[in-house]
């Protein structure tokens, strides 16, 4: 499958990674929007927020179970957000679902 994240769960393609579980992986974005701009998604390939259903919003919510250990293991100290972008009008560029945490400073009110 032509997936990036697939490819960097694989380990085809490097990444710097800040929590790997069976499940999840979370690495530091390549192109940061803030001071700490991690990726936290589920080894799973799910397209986008989209395509969650019963078959697996388990490893959706186990995602949430792991945001405020990435988080803490990321450095961020003070509050942050997770956003996903789902489909062509939100700017999904990678149809791997993965949740953006942005943090490490003030963020603007409008980022991602
Ligand atoms: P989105 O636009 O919501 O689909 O987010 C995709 C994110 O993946 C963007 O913020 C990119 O900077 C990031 N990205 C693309 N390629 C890589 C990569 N090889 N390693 C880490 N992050 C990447
Ligand atoms: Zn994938």
């Amino acid at each position: 499958m032509d997936c990036l994240f697939c490819k960097i769960i694989k380990g085809d393609i490097p990444s710097n990674k800040v929590y790997e579980d069976e499940r999840v992986v979370a690495f530091y974005d390549i192109n940061p929007e803030c001071k700490i701009h991690v990726l936290a998604l589920p080894k799973k390939h799910i397209e986008s927020a989209d395509h969650v259903d019963e078959t697996n919003s388990g490893d959706i919510a186990y995602i949430f179970e792991c945001i405020p250990k990435i988080a803490k293991l990321a450095g961020i100290t003070n509050g942050y957000r997770v956003i996903t972008n789902a489909g062509s009008d939100s700017c999904q560029s990678v149809n791997h679902i993965h949740f953006h945490i942005l943090g490490g400073e003030k963020l603007p009110e409008h980022i991602k």
